[in-house]
């Protein structure tokens, strides 16, 4: 059965996910950048949290969990390379780890490029990916901490899981990916159509995370680096996938 999973806006423009199995009555929560609307949604729902999920050690992400802590005694699980500067773990893992939540596989990957140590969830049962500011909606996060080659094989692996599979980013930064999408792929249609959709989503408020994997393969031009159309604009035909996917990145960085 797949899970239920609610999103959840926090701060300004972040996102955290809770992810329901009715059978067992287990709740994970997946990044905690603020309590209030986080502890809102399981009163709410009445739903008691089993789990929670971080994916990395910004702020952003993590500095909700003592409020949730106060109320909710979860099992929380991160990233044993970034043990030392995350809250206390009481499960630490590392790629190709699983655990499960309510029975249901959870298949953690490494998908450092944003920081080094930075996971992503994967809950194949439900079709759906929890990639924070790795692999987001039309783009991808900053390299603060990791190397271009890092991010596009963590990218790579992204991209591999089925096409089908929900991408649950961290952050509403859409809009103005999509504007930037836009300079690199002038003519991809599927993306123009895209960009207007979330104009008229933006417009009404409406979350544009998540995502489906397959319009991201189609329109994110971090994912789309070792295509030929895409070497061409930038005037790097046959260029290292890597080496493109930097050159994408560094003009993100300036836009
Ligand atoms: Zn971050
Ligand atoms: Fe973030």
């Amino acid at each position: 059965m797949p899970l239920e999973i609610l999103t959840i806006p926090c701060l300004s423009d972040n996102y955290a996910f809770l992810a329901h199995d009715a059978a067992s009555g287990e709740t994970a929560l997946v990044d905690a950048p603020e309590a209030g609307p986080i502890l809102a949604a399981l009163k709410d729902k009445g739903w008691s949290l089993s789990h929670v999920l971080l994916t990395h050690h910004h702020w952003d992400h993590v500095d909700g969990l003592p409020g949730i802590l106060e109320h909710h005694k979860p099992k929380v699980i991160g990233a044993k390379a970034d043990a030392h500067r995350l809250p206390p773990l009481d499960l630490a893992v590392a790629e190709g780890d699983r655990f499960e939540i309510g029975g249901a596989p959870v298949h953690v990957y490494d998908v450092s490029g944003h920081t080094v140590g930075h996971i992503a969830f994967y809950l194949p049962d439900s079709a759906a990916v929890f990639t924070a500011d790795s692999l987001m909606a039309l783009g991808c996060g900053r390299l603060f901490e990791g190397t271009p080659d890092q991010m596009w094989a963590s990218l790579s692996k992204l991209a591999a899981l089925p096409p089908e599979t929900t991408v649950y980013s961290g952050h509403e930064y859409t809009q103005s990916n999509g504007r930037f999408a836009l300079t690199i792929e002038p003519d991809n249609a599927e993306l123009i159509s895209r960009t207007e959709a979330i104009a008229r989503d933006r417009a009404s408020n409406i979350p544009t995370v998540p995502s489906q994997l397959s319009l991201e393969l189609a329109t994110n031009p971090f994912l789309r680096a070792h295509l030929p159309g895409v070497q061409r604009n930038l005037g790097m035909q046959g260029a290292e996938p890597a080496r493109v996917f930097a050159e994408i990145r560094a003009r993100k960085d300036k836009f």
